[in-house]
């Protein structure tokens, strides 16, 4: 009898405020790369390291409606529907709880996997996924300390973009067209966010 090979599922969390082109390469060149079935998107509630972030429903709306021309690509309520702080160990337990029979992928930039032993749980982080880090301009790709069981380092096309300098750019009334998807250019217009001013970074 043939055994049906467990889904290999990737989950790409972030604040994506707003999600941008960086956010989307990096999920599809892991999801090529690694043999994905699936990238689900995970915005954040509330993330213990940043403030000022903008409301989660438009997070999660603009998250949807970047991803939608990508029948790979999901994206998940768990930690906006979750009260508090969003902590990676919370959001991966309660995946793999959904999802018992899959092997699960963590994409993460240069940047974050840099502080990735400061995080919550970081032992029981390495049981629930495998860690991806992909490059990022401006930030140096290596294992730093971390152990390549648990982490594999991809090389993915360098976008020099961030939301902090989406959101600026809104603010200084500069485009964002082509920085982020055209459907996301017309929500963050619609709904008029970033244009208070302010970039929304914690300095
Ligand atoms: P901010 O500027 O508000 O800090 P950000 O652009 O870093 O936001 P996040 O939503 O915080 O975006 O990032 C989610 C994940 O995507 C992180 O792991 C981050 O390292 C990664 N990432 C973000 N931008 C890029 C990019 N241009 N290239 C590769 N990875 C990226």
């Amino acid at each position: 009898m043939a055994v049906s090979a467990k889904r290999r599922i990737g989950v790409m969390g972030g604040t994506f405020d707003p999600i941008h082109h960086g956010h989307l390469v990096a999920a599809s060149e892991v999801a090529q790369s690694f043999d994905l079935d699936e990238v689900i998107f995970v915005p954040t509630g509330q993330p213990w390291q940043k403030s000022n972030v903008t409301e989660s429903e438009h997070r999660y709306l603009m998250t949807v409606i970047a991803t939608a021309s990508n029948p790979r690509f999901t994206v998940s309520r768990v930690d906006v529907d979750r009260e508090g702080f969003t902590y990676t160990v919370d959001t991966l337990r309660e995946l793999k709880a959904a999802l018992p029979d899959a092997d699960l992928f963590f994409i993460s930039g240069a940047d974050a996997v840099e502080q990735i032993l400061s995080w919550k749980d970081v032992d029981r982080l390495w049981e629930l996924a495998h860690f991806i880090a992909v490059s990022r301009p401006g930030h140096e790709l290596s294992l730093s300390g971390l152990s390549g069981e648990h982490v594999s380092l991809l090389e993915v096309p360098a976008l020099a973009i961030s939301s902090t300098d989406c959101r600026s750019r809104v603010a200084r009334g500069f485009p964002v067209w082509y920085l982020v998807p055209d459907g996301v250019v017309q929500y963050i217009a619609k709904h008029k966010l970033y244009t208070d001013g302010s970039d929304g970074s914690d300095e």
